[in-house]
């Protein structure tokens, strides 16, 4: 991963099981073991989404065009990557239809229809669907042409609700990413060239790879009233005048399993944390043909069940084969028992981020194992927070800026004048982007990096995914 990380990342993806290619170009097949980490994933937001007030819809996957062309700013962001079905059968369609690249539009026009008064809000609408951007380079789970994910669609009768709902979602997706993905996030605004394309301004939450390169990993847009003016969504508030309605929308995608293999994989593989790990302890019996071995193992893997997410591998399979696969699977504890364990009433377990070895007894198992895996879920968010903060570096001018991108790739913070000309020439002259104008700011210096007039804001810039 040292010398090659984008090629450690193919490895890793193809050798962990997680996906394969599909046969056109840019897509993907989801495995079973990539698929039962993004279901926890899923399950997890789903189940903040419900406890918040959402439930879940599922709206067509085609747009016509003339529906997706009503919002300007919208459909000049989302045309270039756009896919088009343009016959049906051997019947040539009188009004080309698009693959939904994101569904605003369509939650538009039935919003537009469905909402009268101001009893019927706030919708509160999200689903889990497939979208489909034509994109040019792709990777797995960081850029392909199909991938999966929730998109929150609402509306609010006022500014301030449709606010709060944009702050609140955020902070779901925060949550998910600290306390389940074990990695810390810099929350903040995108600027204006980086927001949602129709929204008044989309809050991000950026995080930190390996390599230095930032991942954004989940976003929520204020829209304003920009689509209830172009589908002409009003309702009529309690004075009976008529009003737009204030929208919202707001996504996480499996684009977060490019960022949980690249904040915590190594080279042996993946590391997967324990909250979100399918299996999260895995048992290899030693020396599995001698009398009562599987036995107990089998016996444990029963008691065990109740307690944590266990598998056992009991395949005549070589016990150091079975500790490079569950290693590159990221699995959080691998349990060794063999004879002489089974004399000695202990077993092994084995952590997957350090590697370090306990002996615990039989006794004792049920309460050491989840207490382990809680170790190595706080160990992993720990790991992620030091390298986020050790290659966080600040610039107050340019050379400072490109030899920070240099010497130690993260997150460089910098002044910033607000002009989209500085934030261009920065990306130019440096590939780094302007990856959010942070909650927390500070003042660095009193001008910005690149034109040396009064800086307005610090940002956080970053070579990115
Ligand atoms: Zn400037």
């Amino acid at each position: 991963m040292e010398d090659d990380f984008a090629q450690w990342y193919t490895d890793v993806v193809k050798q962990a099981e997680l996906v394969d290619y599909g046969t056109v170009r840019g897509t993907m097949i989801i495995k079973p073991y990539g698929f039962a980490i993004w279901e926890n994933i899923r399950d997890e937001l789903d189940r903040q989404f419900k406890e918040t007030g959402h439930s879940n819809v599922y709206f067509p996957l085609f747009i016509p065009e003339s529906m997706l062309q009503k919002e300007k700013d919208h459909i000049e962001g989302f045309a270039p990557e756009v896919a088009w079905v343009t016959h049906g059968g051997e019947e040539e369609l009188s009004e080309p239809i698009c693959v939904r690249p994101t569904s605003e539009v369509l939650f538009g026009d039935y919003y537009a229809k469905n909402v009268h008064s101001y009893r019927d809000l706030p919708k509160l609408y999200n689903q889990w669907s497939n979208v489909v951007r034509w994109e040019k380079t792709t990777r797995p789970f960081l850029r392909s042409l199909e991938f999966l994910w929730q998109e929150g669609h609402t509306a609010h009768a006022t500014r301030e609700d449709a606010e709060a709902e944009t702050s609140q979602m955020l902070d779901i997706y925060t949550e998910l990413c600290e306390n389940y993905l074990a990695f810390p996030v810099v929350r903040g605004k995108k600027t204006e060239s980086e927001k949602f394309a129709g929204a008044n301004y989309t809050l991000t939450i950026e995080s930190l790879m390996h390599d230095g390169k930032a991942l954004q990993s989940g976003t929520s847009h204020y829209l304003g009233t920009g689509f209830a003016e172009a589908f002409d969504i009003r309702f009529l508030d309690e004075n009976s005048e008529e009003q737009p309605v204030h929208q919202t929308s707001w996504g996480m995608s499996t684009r977060i399993m490019g960022a949980l293999i690249m904040v915590h994989g190594d080279n042996r593989g993946l590391k997967i944390p324990p909250r979100i790990a399918p299996t999260q302890v895995m048992i290899v019996p030693a020396a599995q043909h001698k009398p009562g071995v599987l036995d107990k193992a089998y016996d444990l893997r029963d008691q065990l069940q109740q307690l944590v997410r266990v598998d056992i591998d009991s395949s005549d399979k070589q016990p150091g084969w079975k500790f490079n696969e569950y290693e590159m699977q990221g699995i959080p504890v691998r349990l060794e028992i063999g004879p002489k364990d089974i004399e000695k009433e202990q077993v092994v377990l084995v952590r997957r981020d350090t590697g370090d070895k306990e002996f615990v007894p039989l006794a004792e198992l049920e309460s050491r194992l989840p207490a382990l895996l809680e170790d190595v879920q706080q160990n992993l968010y720990d790991q992620a927070l030091n390298h986020l903060q050790e290659t966080t570096t600040t610039a107050v001018n340019m050379d400072e800026f490109k030899q920070a991108l240099e010497t130690s790739p993260g997150f460089i913070k910098a002044m910033w004048c607000g002009d989209e000309a500085c934030e261009d020439k920065i990306k130019d002259d440096t590939s780094a982007t302007s990856r959010c104008i942070p909650f927390e700011q500070e003042a660095i210096s009193d001008t910005c990096i690149c034109c040396g007039r009064e800086a307005k804001e610090m940002v956080y810039w970053a070579k990115a995914y």
